[in-house]
């Protein structure tokens, strides 16, 4: 894995949460983007060579409504940027990591995904992001 491509917050309201890490890491949201396909609206914001990504639910049956439910808004995952994210699914998948998904899916940001269930990775919910090129 390359580096921590960025940091995910679920948030109840992307309008008032976009401006609130707007105001606080003082830069403005660069993109904010429908992902239709997991039931999340996000908005991403840039700091130095890391993002941040704030969810919002689109759907009530949408994870991040459910993570919100169950424990409040705040960090909800860390993204890992790899080169090959087939081939880091299977290393994972040999190490006894269980994965969300056995494809790479479409994820915001123009990438392909996968998340790490978190109950393998030792409770924090892990996403591995590669750049479609
Ligand atoms: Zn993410």
């Amino acid at each position: 894995m390359n580096k921590i491509e960025h940091i995910g917050i679920a948030v109840a309201d992307l309008k008032a949460a976009g401006s609130l890490y707007e105001k606080l890491l003082n830069t403005t949201i660069y993109k904010i983007e429908d992902v239709a396909s997991e039931g999340v609206k996000t908005a991403f914001l840039q700091i130095g060579p890391n993002k941040i990504e704030l969810l919002e639910a689109s759907a009530d049956d949408s994870p991040i409504a459910k993570f919100i439910a169950k424990k409040g808004e705040g960090i909800h995952h860390i993204a890992f940027e790899v080169d090959n994210i087939v081939a880091e699914m299977a290393r994972l998948k040999s190490e006894g990591f269980v994965l969300l998904s056995d494809e790479p899916k479409r994820g915001a940001d123009n990438k392909l995904v996968c998340f790490v269930h978190p109950k393998s990775a030792g409770g924090v919910l892990v996403e591995l992001v590669q750049e479609i090129g």
